[in-house]
């Protein structure tokens, strides 16, 4: 409640959340800082009207794309504890390790879906902090993952996500971070009728990411939360942006 707490707010390419996600928590009048994605979550929220417009001040970001720590971590064969400090100098990446100095483009560490981002300006906002920026997404290095599954026989393709998906531990973290992902009683938690078991197995798994999949589809704003939380790595965006793809052909 005292002003002077904005002083402790800090934006920069390390800056992931998208806090659209606590707006339903979030009773009454409140300001919200937003990059291109996540204002475009809080519209579908205003649509679904979960949030109220007039209750919301949406100071956007125009946002240059959020760095990857996994992929300067591969690129530099370091653990992100190792590294000893990463600025943006434009469209450069430098990551200082063991006193020596590392250039990246970019292209190279930013997260697939913001190679992917065609609207890195809040399309919605009551103030815009710093100047548009414009859009230039890279969707052949964003889309890496989607073409190599695209690839596969069907049979493969299988293979891979029963893989993938027996690795999933069912923490929610991928629904607990999404702001589509809004139901105050997830199907996941019924039990009558009870559609998955609540112990992770590979089939039921899959079952949760395709049903939840299809609740976000039309909301989902390829905004990246899902994946990066997972903390056992399963390439989610493979399904988020695929159906975001697929809705955006469609509809
Ligand atoms: S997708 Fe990435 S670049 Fe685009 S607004 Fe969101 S965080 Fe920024
Ligand atoms: S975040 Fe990952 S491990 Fe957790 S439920 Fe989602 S897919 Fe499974
Ligand atoms: S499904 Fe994933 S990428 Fe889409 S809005 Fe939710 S957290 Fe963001």
């Amino acid at each position: 409640k005292d002003k002077t707490d904005t002083e402790r707010l800090v934006i920069n390419p390390f800056i992931f959340n998208n806090l659209a996600d606590f707006l339903t928590e979030i009773k009454g009048r409140v300001g919200i800082v937003a990059k291109g994605c996540d204002s475009r979550s809080i519209v579908s929220l205003i649509q679904d009207n979960k949030v109220v417009r007039e209750d919301v001040v949406i100071l956007g970001v125009p946002c240059p794309g959020l760095i990857d720590l996994a992929k300067i971590e591969e690129l530099t064969a370091k653990d992100r504890d190792e590294l000893d400090e990463i600025t943006r100098q434009g469209e450069k990446v430098i990551a200082k390790v063991g006193g020596q100095k590392k250039e990246f483009a970019a292209n190279q560490v930013l997260f697939d879906h913001c190679l992917a981002c065609e609207l890195p300006t809040p399309q919605e906002y009551d103030i815009l902090l710093g100047e548009p920026r414009p859009p230039a997404p890279n969707m052949e290095a964003s889309g890496k993952n989607i073409a190599g599954l695209k690839e596969l026989t069907s049979a493969e393709r299988w293979e891979s996500w029963q893989n993938e998906l027996s690795r999933c531990i069912r923490c929610y973290a991928c629904r607990n971070v999404c702001p589509a992902c809004f139901c105050q009683r997830c199907f996941v938690e019924e039990t009558e009728p009870q559609w998955i078991m609540p112990m992770p197995r590979w089939q039921d798994n899959l079952i949760f990411q395709i049903v939840r999949n299809i609740h976000v589809a039309g909301r989902c704003t390829d905004c990246g939360e899902c994946e990066r939380v997972c903390p056992v790595n399963i390439p989610l965006r493979s399904l988020t942006r695929e159906m975001y793809d697929i809705v955006g052909e469609l509809f």
